[in-house]
């Protein structure tokens, strides 16, 4: 009933607001009274909290920001003197504390990011309650926009498409089926409290119907704490397209262009940009309008997203959701604006206007051409996008520019936390043409460089050069569609183990007798005094933990100082030299036909190379005699943790058999759960860890009997 209430009150609003767009008159708001910011707290982590800290400081505004025990260390707690210790993890979500901690630290105002409490309304309220002012959109917005089935309410009645769906009261597993029957399959089922991804599953028939509620309900119950559904038509081919909007408390809201992030894993994003490929411009005109309208009908203030989906068959767009917040891609629209939305959200807050009118904001889109922005995960995009964390043990990026930016929470050494969003970095290029723009994504990932944990850098370089992508022709299931262009391996050339021998060699060299923490690997003698031969075996990382280990044999002859003849199968490159600056990591050999330039990475016996704008990781395979010399664990009988990890269930006890694929364990990273499933068939011989251990990536999860041969 309130809600009705509620939508007809905003629908007026609209009306009034379509009769001249940028303008809202309400009355409500006073004259202007400007409350400048001088000293802000951040309440969140990683690049964003930098990059809110970025525009505070070029406005002299000071910054206290906030930091948890595994945070101590990282680039935003350091970013200023005034530093606050939660302590626990997950002490970035407790509202009431870091609203003390502001007031305590005399800050006029909270900047959420995005993410923990962004969209939290009850955190929003209290800020203001606290004389706090919440720089984001006032508490009722946040609270009608947080319910996907509420804001479609509102929307329809404000005369915003929405995907026909159910999304009322009853959530009787048969009425929920006959609604899906009525809106015909397939159907997307979505918790309404939903976000990132979760929550969310497609049912194809009526069959599968109960089965897709529970695992749905499942999800949202563990990720929201409620598992409230909606139904909705599902779109086979859409896109994602989105709007950048901007209110102030005058009335102004604006559209500042739109994003196309269709280039999705999970249903969450790795891709964005700006304009949208190919979209008519009576479309685009059209989205923005209807962006404008939703927020109008939520007496909108400051940053926020509208998402619509696209549907690519009849060219028609429906609203999904709005997201109360800047965005993770936001630089995308700042590259095509030539605006800081941060600064905008700062004024907007203090109680100024707008900066630009909506011509105006055209006018600077049509000038300034296409922007790009790539999400750098630490993940495996081969093992189904699997997050991963860790040390970053080198970590080199392309060089910024006006139009190349890098927004990252990291340098090198800090450590990737299982605990929070596995996101490295935003990498974000413009150039005059969406082309333009693609090409120079490309180039500059290929000079991306980070070792330590996996990372899908690899993979966006393939979708900057798949045709389909670079034509335009993008999908919110491009990646499933393009799977084999996608995960076709590339086999490293004989140069790549050339190298990665000569790295292994030279580098001992360098760093022999002056590191005191160095020790020498088995597989080696001396090599300097006197000339020497040396063999190594190498072998591919299997990218998906798969791989057949056939290792590659390289023969090294030491024939002068920096000279080498190197032996790989039967191929030889006689005299080579090769020199090794360890402050750059970076391998320089001439070869007879070529001179290669190597970052070599080496940590313990796996070896990362970049060459050539490709990563390669390659595994330095010890002899047998060696492992038992090292006392290191055949591991062979064992199943291990992918990544670092805790562990919630042991779904398996010593002594059971299991079928291949059967589920042996469920591990949490990066709070994800993910199943551990059995690679074969076999007897357990031992649990090794059971609920509640914290395990590294590497460590044996379950023990498998000897097989009887
Ligand atoms: P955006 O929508 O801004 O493009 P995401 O959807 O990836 O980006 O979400 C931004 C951040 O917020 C991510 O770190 C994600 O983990 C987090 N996030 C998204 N939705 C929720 C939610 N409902 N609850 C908590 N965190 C969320
Ligand atoms: P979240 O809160 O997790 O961001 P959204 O409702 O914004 O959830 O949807 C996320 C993604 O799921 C979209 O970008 C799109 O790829 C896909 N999606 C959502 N609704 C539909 C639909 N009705 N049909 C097809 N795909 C959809
Ligand atoms: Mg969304």
């Amino acid at each position: 009933m309130r809600a009705i209430q509620k939508s007809r009150h905003l629908s007026r609003h609209v009306l009034k607001a379509n009769v001249s767009p940028h303008i809202r008159h309400n009355s409500a708001v006073a004259a202007t009274t400007i409350k400048p910011l001088t000293s802000i707290l951040i309440a969140n982590r990683g690049e964003i909290a930098l990059r809110v800290g970025r525009t505070a400081a070029e406005y002299g505004i000071r910054t206290t920001t906030l930091y948890t025990d595994p945070d101590a260390h990282s680039q935003h707690a350091l970013s200023s003197p005034y530093a606050i210790n939660l302590g626990d993890p997950s002490a970035y979500l407790d509202g009431d504390r870091i609203i003390r901690i502001a007031k305590e630290q005399g800050c006029q105002g909270i900047h959420p990011g995005y993410g923990f409490l962004s969209e939290n309304p009850t955190f929003a309220r209290k800020c203001t309650e606290a004389g706090l002012t919440f720089i984001g959109p006032p508490s009722s917005a946040i609270e009608a926009m947080g319910s996907k089935s509420e804001s479609k309410n509102i929307m329809t009645a404000a005369g915003v498409p929405c995907i026909p769906g159910y999304h009322g009261q009853s959530q009787e597993p048969e009425y929920l089926k006959d609604e899906a029957a009525k809106i015909g399959y397939p159907v997307l089922l979505k918790a309404v409290k939903g976000g990132g991804g979760k929550g969310m599953r497609i049912v194809n028939t009526s069959e599968e119907f109960f089965d897709q509620l529970n695992s749905a309900k499942s999800e949202a119950r563990n990720s929201f704490g409620d598992e409230v559904m909606l139904v909705e038509k599902y779109i086979t081919t859409p896109r994602h397209i989105e709007v950048q909007v901007f209110a102030d408390k005058y009335g102004n809201c604006v559209a500042l262009g739109e994003r196309d992030c269709s280039i999705q894993r999970r249903h969450q994003k790795i891709l964005e940009e700006s304009p949208a490929p190919h979209l008519k411009e009576e479309i685009r005109q059209d989205i923005w309008e209807k962006a404008r309208a939703a927020a109008l009908a939520v007496n909108y203030e400051g940053a926020g997203t509208v998402e619509f989906i696209f549907d690519n068959e009849t060219g028609e767009f429906f609203f999904m959701e709005m997201n109360t917040r800047l965005q993770v891609e936001h630089p995308v629209t700042e590259m095509v604006t030539g605006e800081d939305l941060v600064r905008w959200q700062l004024i907007v807050a203090e109680g100024g206007r707008l900066p630009l009118t909506q011509a105006e904001i055209e006018q600077r889109i049509k000038e300034r051409g296409a922007a790009i922005e790539a999400r750098i995960y630490a993940e495996n995009p081969d093992m189904n996008f699997i997050p991963d964390s860790g040390f970053l043990t080198h970590l080199r990026t392309p060089k910024p520019t006006p139009t190349v930016r890098i927004d990252a929470g990291f340098v090198a050494g800090d450590e990737v936390s299982s605990h929070y969003d596995p996101m490295i970095a935003k990498l974000i290029v413009q150039g005059p043409t969406r082309e333009a723009a693609i090409q120079k994504l490309r180039a500059a990932l290929e000079e991306y460089e980070v070792a330590g944990p996996i990372t899908n850098i690899e993979f966006l370089k393939k979708i900057c050069v798949s045709r389909d992508f670079v034509a335009g022709d993008v999908e919110t299931g491009y990646i499933q569609k393009h799977h084999a262009e996608l995960f076709t391996p590339e086999p490293p050339a004989p140069e790549v183990y050339a190298q990665a021998a000569l790295g292994i060699a030279l580098q001992e060299i360098s760093t022999a007798g002056s590191d005191p923490f160095y020790t020498p690997p088995v597989t080696t003698a001396g090599f300097g005094t006197g000339y020497q031969h040396r063999k190594y075996d190498l072998v591919e990382v299997p990218a998906d933990g798969k791989g057949d280990n056939t290792s590659t044999s390289v023969s090294i002859l030491q024939t002068a100082p920096a000279n080498f003849d190197i032996t790989i199968g039967d191929q030889t490159y006689q005299n080579v030299t090769s020199t090794f600056a360890p402050s750059t990591n970076t391998l320089t050999t001439f070869y007879p036909h070529t001179r290669l330039s190597t970052t070599f990475v080496r940590s313990s016996d796996l070896l990362t190379l970049f060459q050539q704008g490709k990563q390669y990781r390659l595994q330095l395979a010890l002899p047998k005699w060696a492992e038992k010399a090292l006392g290191i664990k055949d591991v062979t009988n064992s199943v291990l943790a992918p990544m670092p990890c805790k562990v919630l269930r042991v779904e398996v006890e010593a002594g059971d058999v299991v079928k291949k694929d059967q589920p042996l364990v469920v591990i949490e990273s990066m709070k994800m759960e993910t199943v551990i499933r059995s690679p074969h068939e076999g007897t357990i011989a031992k649990v090794v860890h059971g609920a509640g251990d914290l395990c590294k990536a590497g460590t044996a999860l379950v023990e498998f009997e000897e097989e009887e041969k």
